[in-house]
């Protein structure tokens, strides 16, 4: 099986319907992921490094609402 976080093709995705603006996804990956002026999260759209993959997984897992997800689609 491909490892795509190892090839860089992962990338974030938020539910805009479950997500409550709540931001904890922001303490969990403070490298990747930023707060916008009403506590939704803003963060890169194309593809994450492994590292930033590995750091947003603590969000995707972490967010209350499990409006996080890593699409692992091309
Ligand atoms: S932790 Fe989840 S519900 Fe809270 S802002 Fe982030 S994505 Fe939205």
């Amino acid at each position: 099986m491909r490892d795509r976080a190892a090839e860089g093709t992962v990338a974030l995705r938020v539910n805009p319907i479950q997500c409550e603006g709540v931001g904890m996804c922001a303490h969990l990956a403070p490298e990747v992921i930023t707060i916008d002026p009403w506590g939704f999260p803003m963060f890169p759209l194309g593809p994450l490094t492994p590292e930033q993959a590995s750091q947003v997984q603590r969000a995707v897992n972490g967010c209350p609402k499990r409006a996080l997800v890593l699409d692992n689609r091309r």
